[in-house]
């Protein structure tokens, strides 16, 4: 065992831990690339037209989830402390076992997702976060206006935001046992451009859900056409424009390396 690290989340103690599996890392498995970008009308959507969506929050937890915080906060400024902070433990606790829930689905959306894209697929195309993050505000970026003002699924959509780590990680994770390479490719423009001419304009966004080509006309599932784009960033950036003619790849020789397993210990009192 290389470390171990104890957590706790929602009322729930968490222990991680890190070890070498001795699984061989699979050889590449040769199938076809694609492309995955966080879509904006449905949560992840790829270069070949697949559309990944999860609801995180039910309408009920979403009012809860309000009320709760009302509550917390409210409870900050008036009265005795220490009448008051009792009732604030407990709505803290409620409040911390409806992230947690939230979170466990958002976890196993990932997992989920991440699979079927590394089993199907020899490369995976994905945003790099880091270049997101530097662009990213909370009005939205020039690339994707409106991101994060939507009214409607506005909740859902910060969650998967907050997510999309996780579904990088689970990724990467995977493609070790499922022969397929994750490659992080700049997102700038990937969701202005034209899959079909190159032609980058904000106009063409005609909405959340429809790309339509100011230039040549061409029309498209926005997230669908963005995630063609990531995948070609993909292919250019790895050099291996050959995979997207559906040769297959060099083989490797497998590779040991770590793995990291998570266990849960639920509290049944909570
Ligand atoms: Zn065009």
């Amino acid at each position: 065992m290389r470390n171990a690290t104890v957590s706790r989340d929602g009322g729930r103690w968490y222990i991680s831990f890190c070890v070498e599996d001795a699984v061989a890392e699979a050889a590449p498995n040769g199938k076809r690339p694609v492309g995955a970008d966080r879509g904006v009308a449905v949560a992840v959507a790829t270069s070949d037209g697949g559309l990944y969506d999860r609801v995180f929050a039910s309408p009920g937890e979403t009012a809860r989830l309000k009320r709760l915080q009302q509550r917390l906060s409210r409870s900050l400024c008036v009265h005795g402390r220490n009448r008051r902070s009792k009732r604030r433990d407990v709505v803290r606790a409620r409040l911390g076992r409806l992230h947690a829930r939230i979170r466990s689905r958002r976890a196993d959306f990932a997992a989920q997702t991440a699979v079927r894209l590394v089993r199907d697929h020899g490369l995976v195309a994905v945003e790099d976060l880091r270049v997101r993050n530097m662009t990213v505000s909370a009005s939205g970026t020039a690339d994707r206006p409106g991101r994060n003002v939507r009214a409607k699924a506005g909740l859902n959509r910060a969650i998967l935001d907050k997510g999309w780590g996780g579904l990088l990680l689970a990724l990467e994770h995977a493609a070790r046992y499922h022969g397929a390479t994750v490659v992080k490719v700049n997102p700038a423009f990937t969701s202005q451009t034209c899959n079909a001419c190159g032609h980058v304009a904000r106009e063409s966004r005609e909405s959340q859900a429809v790309f339509r080509c100011v230039a040549c006309g061409h029309e498209a599932h926005a997230d669908v056409n963005a995630a063609k784009n990531i995948l070609a960033a993909g292919l250019a950036v790895t050099g291996r424009g050959d995979l997207a003619a559906g040769r297959s790849v060099k083989r490797q020789p497998p590779e040991r390396l770590a793995a990291c397993t998570r266990l849960s210990h639920g509290n049944p009192h909570l």
